[in-house]
């Protein structure tokens, strides 16, 4: 039957546009991917560049406090020269010794505040790298991609003309069914016969039905799924 050969060719053609178009609707979520990895990366620089600032800002304060404190040491000691008592004396140095604590304190947070930006200034490197890195993948992903789109876009649309041709030979009640099984099933619509079982759901097809579905001239369903069936000639059923 003439007409079973040709709601097989447009099985295959839906079968290939729903490969290429569910390839398609996948496509971006492998750019989402690497533009979200991207963003992580992103964040992380633009956070460890903020901490690196406010390192600097609060090592130029602790330089200023220090150069400060420096210079009420000076003026201290300068009063030393000019007190009259020993109470005075003896007053002054205690805060010549106490700022004198307050200035190596502030020396020894200096460096440990430079070492964390030394460290910071390092990650920063290395994140820049990273997305660097990233970065080019990204462009090289989106030209595979935008050349995959471009590709599955023309294999869709020479099937679709393929499949407009070759459904207008098709008789529109059998062209209607075929629809409507095929909308209503993930797979196939037209199945072969599989030793006198429908190849879709396996139902068990009685033998007259088998004698007729052989001889081709009328569209048959099994009533077990609904879907046409045929009959392959490489097969004993
Ligand atoms: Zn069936």
């Amino acid at each position: 039957m003439e007409e079973m050969g040709l709601l097989l060719k447009l099985q295959e053609l839906d079968l290939e546009l729903h490969r290429f178009e569910a390839e398609r609707a996948k496509l971006p979520a492998e750019m989402e991917q690497l533009e979200q990895q991207y963003g992580q990366f992103n964040t992380g620089l633009e956070s460890q560049e903020a901490a690196l600032k406010a390192l600097k800002v609060a090592i130029r304060e602790a330089e200023s406090k220090t150069a400060h404190l420096e210079e009420i040491s000076t003026k201290y000691k300068q009063q030393l020269l000019t007190v009259k008592t020993n109470r005075e004396y003896s007053a002054l140095l205690t805060e010549i010794e106490s700022v004198k604590r307050e200035k190596e304190e502030l020396e020894e947070q200096i460096i440990k505040q430079m070492e964390k930006t030394e460290t910071a200034s390092r990650e920063i490197e290395q994140l820049k790298q990273k997305l660097s890195e990233l970065g080019a993948a990204k462009k090289e992903k989106q030209t595979e991609l935008d050349l995959r789109l471009r590709e599955i876009g023309g294999e869709i649309s020479v099937r679709k003309q393929k499949r407009q041709e070759l459904s207008r030979q098709v008789k529109t009640p059998v062209l209607r069914l075929y629809e409507r099984i095929m909308s209503s099933r993930v797979n196939r619509a037209v199945v072969a016969l599989h030793n006198g079982s429908c190849g879709g759901c396996f139902a068990h097809v009685p033998l007259q039905k088998v004698a007729a579905i052989r001889k081709g001239n009328q569209i048959h369903t099994c009533e077990g799924c609904g879907r046409i069936l045929y009959y392959e000639d490489n097969q004993a059923s």
